[in-house]
């Protein structure tokens, strides 16, 4: 039997919010299976370059604050500049914001679906013109619980990740025929400073383990086989799928 391949050797993927957490594990991940990577974002990546560059990998770094409108199109314009190409489109920077919804701020609200959601378009946009061209390549998404839940006290966060699944199915429907696989991961609760607000409240801390039926948080090197899968051949007939890696929640 022929075997399906996970290689990623001679691809370029580019990551966003690659400085730590979940975005990080991807990274490197991705540089495991042979893939060089771009990591864009505002926070300083010394942590991941080291720890692609450990795998014989190629790491680019580029200063990208993806809460700015015309971000995207200049990080796409100097990631092809540096690395020549991209195979590969991970739009994982985001951040969320927690208030009351009869209290939360237009601020906040405005935020939250820049960086969500917007950027996430925007970089699809550009790197998709990009992948066109080219006739391939693969756009994975990062969703949450919260694209199928509604959560407590995050309507923007819930409303951008209801969006991000939605657009997701979207691209799916356009792009799949012309060579680019378009899929999301859907983590679960997992530890990163994301939920550093969530793991600090003991009693809802107490409630959400008990109710992954895994029985404890996930990690960010649990995305590194799910994002591997969706990057490479192996997941070529996978297109438009919301992919939970959440210890069972959605099942809970
Ligand atoms: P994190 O806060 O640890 O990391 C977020 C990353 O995004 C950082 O690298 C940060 O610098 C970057 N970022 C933030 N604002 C940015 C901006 N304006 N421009 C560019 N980069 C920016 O969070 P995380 O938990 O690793 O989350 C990563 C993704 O996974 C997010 O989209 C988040 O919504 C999603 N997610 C996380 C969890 C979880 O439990 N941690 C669950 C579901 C989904």
């Amino acid at each position: 039997m022929v075997q399906p391949s996970f290689s990623l050797t001679g691809k370029v993927a580019l990551v966003t919010g690659a400085s730590r957490g979940l975005g990080q594990g991807m990274a490197v991940g991705l540089a495991e299976a042979g893939a060089d990577v771009i990591g864009a974002g505002i926070s300083n990546m010394t942590e991941t370059r080291e720890q692609v560059e450990a795998l014989g990998r190629t790491f680019y770094e580029i200063k990208a604050d993806l809460s700015e409108a015309m971000a995207a199109k200049q990080l796409v314009i100097e990631a092809i500049n540096q690395a020549g190409k991209i195979d590969i489109l991970v739009n994982n920077a985001g951040i969320i914001k927690r208030s009351e919804a009869e209290s939360f701020s237009d601020e906040d609200w405005n935020a939250v679906i820049n960086v969500n959601l917007n950027s996430v378009f925007q970089l699809c946009r550009e790197v998709g013109q990009h992948m066109l061209e080219r006739g391939s390549g693969k756009i994975i998404n990062i969703a949450s619980m919260l694209s199928f839940q509604g959560g407590l006290r995050v309507p923007a966060y819930t409303a951008s990740k209801h969006a991000v699944a939605g657009l997701t199915k979207s691209l799916a429907n356009e792009w799949v025929s012309k060579g680019i696989n378009v899929n999301a991961i859907a983590p679960g609760y997992m530890e990163t400073d994301n939920t550093e607000a969530l793991r600090a409240n003991e009693e809802r801390n107490a409630y959400i383990t008990s109710r992954i039926p895994k029985g404890e948080w996930g990690k960010p090197e649990d995305l590194k086989g799910p994002v591997v899968f969706l990057a490479s051949d192996a997941s070529s007939y996978v297109n438009g799928h919301i992919l939970c890696v959440d210890g069972g929640w959605m099942s809970s």
